[in-house]
């Protein structure tokens, strides 16, 4: 899609700090990290969420990225978290699938933040 962010980035028309990168993702830091580590991983194609229908070389593709994003972070061996955000009730700002990982403290207890 000409005017998604993510799409750009992904593709390298647009460069980022860059973790991660197969055939199928990119991972690249977020811009507004909400933990030391946080890392996006988004398909090279544009989806807009898991409710999409995704093929499942790209699914194959975000669980390889996220296994080799903890490592490449070091965030592997004290723990992480994996968000992803779909659709209007969890509050999804891009709207191009992508994956949170976050990680490098403690990140509290539970899955929601205070509503
Ligand atoms: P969402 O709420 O859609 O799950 O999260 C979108 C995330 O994308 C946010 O954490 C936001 O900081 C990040 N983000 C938005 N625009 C950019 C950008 O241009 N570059 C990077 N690196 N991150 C972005
Ligand atoms: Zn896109």
């Amino acid at each position: 899609m000409d005017d998604c962010i993510f799409c750009k980035i992904a593709n390298h028309v647009i460069e980022s700090d860059y973790v991660y990168e197969d055939e199928y993702v990119t991972a690249f830091k977020d811009a507004e990290p909400q933990a030391p580590v946080h890392v996006l991983i988004v398909p090279k194609q544009h989806y807009v969420n898991f409710s999409d229908d995704i093929p499942g070389e790209v699914l194959a593709a975000i669980g390889h990225a996220i296994k080799e994003v903890a490592a490449k972070t070091g965030i592997d061996k004290d723990g992480y978290r994996v968000i992803s955000n779909a659709g209007d009730n969890a509050d999804q700002v891009v709207k191009h699938l992508h994956v949170h990982v976050l990680g490098g403290e403690f990140l509290g207890t539970g899955l929601l933040p205070e509503k």
